[in-house]
C-alpha cells in the first residue's frame, strides 16, 4: 500500500536524523475539561505521549475514560483546555481556527466505527471526494483513488455504493479515504467495533502493513486481539494515561 513517505523538513527539531526513530507526534501535558451544565468533566488529564513514525499504537481503556477525547484533540475536532500537540512539526494547538480545516485535511486521516461514508456516492467517489481540496493534483485524484481501493482489495467494488458493500468493505473504503491525502497520522476510533472477527483480522492486517511502510496509526480499541497486533499499547483510566 502506498503511504506518505515524503522527506521531512530539515529544521524539524523533533527529527533526530534516523528516519525510523523520527518523532511524528508529541503530546505534551494535554488536558481537556468539558462542562456538562456547570459540572466540569475532566476527560483528559495532563497526557504526555510520544509517537514515532510508523508506530501502530493501540489506545485502550474503559468506556468514558477519554479515548475518543484524545483522538478528537489530536484530530483538531476538539480544542484542548491545556497543553500542546505537535504533529509532523506543526503545533496543532497554535494553528488559527480558520486554518484548522486545511491542516486537518493535509495531516490527519480519520477512520470511524460507523465508517461515515457518503451514502449517495460510490466507493471511488467517496475516496476522490476526500481529495477535493487536496494538494494531490486534480488529474491524479481519480487514479490515486482507484489505486488505493485496488490495493485494499476493492478493485471490483469501485462503483458500488456503501449500502451495496459489506461492513468490512465499507471500512476498507474508509481506510482508502483516510490514506488519500497522505496523512502524517491516521486516527481510528474503534474501527473494528462493528465487524466480525474475520473482517477484524483483515483490517488489522491492513493496519500492520501500512505501519510497516511508515504510516503512523493510532487505534482506539476494546479488542485485545487488535491490541496484541499493535507495536505498543497505551492505557487510559479516568483521563489518565498509564503506559
Ligand atoms: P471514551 O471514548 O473512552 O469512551 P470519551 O472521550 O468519549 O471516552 O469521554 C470521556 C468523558 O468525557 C466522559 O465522561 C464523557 O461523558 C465526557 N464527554 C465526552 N464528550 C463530551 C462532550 N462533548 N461534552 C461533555 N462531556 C463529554
Ligand atoms: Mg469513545
Amino acid at each position: 500500500l502506498e503511504v506518505s513517505n515524503k522527506p521531512e523538513k530539515e529544521d524539524n527539531k523533533l527529527n533526530w536524523g534516523n528516519e525510523d526513530q523520527k518523532i511524528i507526534l508529541q503530546v505534551e501535558n494535554l488536558s481537556k475539561t468539558y462542562f456538562q451544565g456547570k459540572i466540569p468533566v475532566h476527560a483528559l488529564r495532563c497526557a504526555c505521549i510520544t509517537v514515532r513514525k510508523g508506530e501502530l499504537l493501540a489506545i485502550m481503556g474503559p468506556s468514558g475514560s477519554g479515548k475518543s477525547t484524545l483522538l478528537a484533540l489530536i484530530g483538531t475536532l476538539e480544542k484542548a483546555t491545556d497543553g500542546k500537540i505537535i504533529l509532523d512539526g506543526t503545533d496543532l494547538t497554535s494553528v488559527p481556527e480558520k486554518l484548522l480545516p486545511r491542516v486537518r485535511r493535509e495531516k490527519i486521516g480519520f477512520i470511524f466505527q460507523h465508517y461515515n461514508l457518503i451514502p449517495t456516492l460510490s466507493a471511488l467517489e467517496n475516496v476522490e471526494l476526500s481529495m477535493r481540496f487536496s494538494r494531490v493534483p486534480k488529474k491524479e485524484r481519480g487514479g490515486r483513488a482507484r489505486k488505493l481501493l485496488e490495493e485494499l482489495g476493492l478493485g471490483d467494488r469501485l462503483s458500488h455504493k456503501p449500502s451495496e458493500l459489506s461492513g468490512g468493505e465499507q471500512q476498507r473504503v474508509s481506510i482508502a479515504r483516510a490514506l488519500a491525502n497522505k496523512p502524517a497520522v491516521i486516527l481510528a476510533d474503534e474501527p473494528t467495533g462493528e465487524v466480525d472477527s474475520k473482517t477484524r483480522d483483515s483490517i488489522v492486517r491492513v493496519f500492520k502493513e501500512l505501519s510497516e511502510k511508515g504510516q503512523t496509526i493510532l487505534v482506539v480499541t476494546h479488542d485485545p486481539e487488535v491490541a496484541k497486533e499493535c507495536s505498543r499499547v497505551l492505557r487510559i483510566t479516568d483521563g489518565v494515561i498509564k503506559d
